[in-house]
């Protein structure tokens, strides 16, 4: 069906069944001029916003539209993760081309409503126009926390642990096997493109942490950990030393260097797209964080290094060798 067909309306009307997810304290959803819903009392707003073009940020060919969209979805809802608040509601605006099929667009919906409902948020409006060649999404999630539980880049400590609450390298894996047409034959290698596509936001992780006493610093791996580390240490005026030796990579990771003959160190290092959490802690409160943490979920958080005075970020390798760490996440890739 063509997007003329049925027309801006009726496209909206079409999208619009399944975007309330959490209708309490929702006032208006989509259908008047603007949306209107009340924050828990007591927070504040944290609002981001993302755009996505073709061919700059996705191959639409490449990609199926309900991936598309859950991802799309996924990484906003990841930055609210970030700072430790929870994710309310997102505003979708598309410009859709006429190459695009409103089937397209409504499985694009499906993918971002699939990730807001798994995560409780509605999806509140939007705005849709005409695209002359490339299909561009917006999306913008607006979220609450207690202003006092935000948890910021530049909170970082000399003395703190650092901790991930994932393993590293899997999306980047992924992305090498779609690039490559490898056919996943096994169920690890199917994981790690699973892992690229349909990245799980560490919503529940970060509220969890946010809350907890002695975290200070915290960011999601969007740009791989050594890239968004340094900026994590450059934020709060510190260093950070990160000891190879401790990156946690995951079995399914393992084989696949195995296999393809990749070191998972640069995997984990740079790889990007991750969307787990990065984040650091007064070393105090590290042990207690780490035992309630595995407590409160099915997977722990890996202590990678800790934040240091001096103002230079240092990888430590397995022979116990310090090497700057450098921040280009994806330079060992386009070698
Ligand atoms: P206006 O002309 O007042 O901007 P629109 O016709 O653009 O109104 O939108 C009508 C309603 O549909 C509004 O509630 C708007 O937020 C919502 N909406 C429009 N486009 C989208 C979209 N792509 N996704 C979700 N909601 C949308
Ligand atoms: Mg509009």
């Amino acid at each position: 069906m063509r997007l003329r067909d049925i027309g801006e309306f009726g496209l909206i009307e079409k999208i619009s069944n399944g975007c309330l997810i959490r209708p309490r304290d929702v006032h208006m959803a989509i259908g008047d001029d603007a949306a209107v819903f009340a924050i828990p009392e007591g927070h504040v707003s944290v609002v981001t916003t993302d755009m996505l073009v073709e061919r700059v940020h996705f191959m639409r060919q490449a990609t199926s539209p309900y991936n598309l969209g859950y991802k799309a979805m996924a990484v906003n809802v990841s930055d609210i993760a970030a700072m430790g608040a929870d994710a309310l509601s997102a505003f979708v605006s598309i410009a859709i081309p006429s190459t695009c099929s409103v089937e397209f667009i409504t499985q694009l919906y499906d993918g971002m409503k699939a990730l807001a409902s798994d995560f409780g948020l509605n999806i509140l409006g939007g705005d849709t126009t005409h695209s002359k060649k490339d299909l561009i999404i917006n999306i913008t999630v607006v979220g609450s926390a207690a202003v006092e539980t935000i948890m910021y880049r530049h909170s970082a400590k000399p003395g703190d642990r650092l901790y991930t609450t994932d393993v590293l390298g899997d999306s980047r894996a992924g992305l090498y096997l779609l690039m490559h047409y490898i056919a996943p034959e096994s169920r690890e290698l199917k994981d790690l493109i699973r892992a690229h596509l349909l990245p799980r936001p560490h919503l529940r992780e970060g509220r969890f942490l946010a809350k907890e006493t002695g975290v200070h610093a915290a960011m999601d791996i969007s740009d791989g950990l050594s890239a968004d580390i340094t900026r994590l240490a450059a934020a709060s005026g510190v260093g950070i030393r990160i000891y190879a030796d401790d990156l946690p990579v995951s079995s399914q990771l393992k084989s696949f260097c195995a296999k393809f003959g990749f070191n998972p160190l640069d995997f984990a290092l740079s790889g990007g797209e991750e969307y787990c959490l990065v984040f650091s802690v007064d070393e105090t409160h590290a042990k207690e964080i780490e035992n309630r943490f595995r407590l409160a979920f099915d997977h722990k958080i890996h202590c990678i290094g800790d934040v240091t005075h001096e103002k230079q970020n240092i990888l430590i390798t397995a022979d116990g060798e310090a090497k700057p760490l450098d921040s280009s996440g994806w330079d060992h890739f386009q070698s």
